[in-house]
Parts: C-alpha cells; sequence; structure tokens
C-alpha cells in the first residue's frame, strides 16, 4: 500500500496472530474474522472488532505480551457479540459479564498466570466503568 498514515503500517500479520485467531475460532466452532495487522511506536497495544465485516483491527506496540492481550480481548468481542439493542451496540453492552468471563478463559487458556494478572489490571478501568455506568449488573 502507498499510501502513509501517520505511523501506521499495514502488514501482514505474524503467525503467531494468525495461528491464535484460527485456533480459537476452531475451538469454538466460529468462522474466522479477518485480522488487519498494523504496527506503532510504544510498548502499548490497540485493537477493535468490526461484527458486522468480521474483522478484527489490531495495532500492534512493540511488547508481544500486550499485543497478545489485545488480539484475545478483540477475539472475546467475536465470540460474544452481542444482539443489538434499539439498533445499536453500545461500549456497555460489549463489555458486560458475558465478554469478561470469555475474555478471561481466553487469557487463561493462552497465557500464564502472568498474563491473567497482566490483562486484569488491563480490564480493571474497563471493568469499573461496565459496571457501574447505569447501575449495570448481571
Ligand atoms: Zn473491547
Amino acid at each position: 500500500m502507498k499510501t502513509e498514515r501517520c505511523k501506521l503500517t499495514g502488514k501482514q500479520p505474524p503467525d503467531w496472530a494468525l495461528l491464535l485467531v484460527a485456533q480459537v475460532c476452531a475451538d469454538h466452532g466460529r468462522r474466522v474474522p479477518s485480522l488487519q495487522w498494523w504496527t506503532r511506536d510504544g510498548k502499548y497495544s490497540s485493537g477493535h472488532y468490526w461484527p458486522a465485516r468480521k474483522q478484527i483491527h489490531v495495532t500492534a506496540g512493540t511488547d508481544p505480551q500486550d499485543q497478545q492481550g489485545v488480539l484475545l480481548h478483540e477475539l472475546a468481542h467475536h465470540l460474544t457479540v452481542p444482539r443489538k439493542v434499539n439498533g445499536s451496540r453500545s461500549r456497555r453492552r460489549w463489555h458486560n459479564k458475558r465478554f469478561y468471563t470469555k475474555a478471561f478463559e481466553l487469557y487463561a487458556q493462552w497465557g500464564d498466570e502472568e498474563f491473567v494478572a497482566y490483562e486484569a489490571k488491563r480490564e480493571a478501568h474497563y471493568m469499573k466503568r461496565s459496571t457501574s455506568v447505569s447501575g449495570y449488573s448481571q
């Protein structure tokens, strides 16, 4: 691709990421989403999942553990797409108990204790928000 987009560079996803996506989807009997892989300077990664396109987008930082955590987070979305409510999917419905149960199941399956602890820390601020907004509970 010739277009320059800030510091982002479109890349072929690494083999481990493609294998992880394939294996997780096989485990759950789900269709494999397409994976877009970009890189950025800095340690941390970010990600996004488009349910309509069945597409995961990862902007990978330099830390491999963080990359894997983001990819598993987005895969958990793929496996737990919330139903539309009033035609939209709110962020609160995305990060609900069902999502976190699946996400931490994946973290525990694909990482060691240290990795799970790392992810628990990373997810903490989302979890707090998702459970406190409008008294959401499940
Ligand atoms: Zn998310």
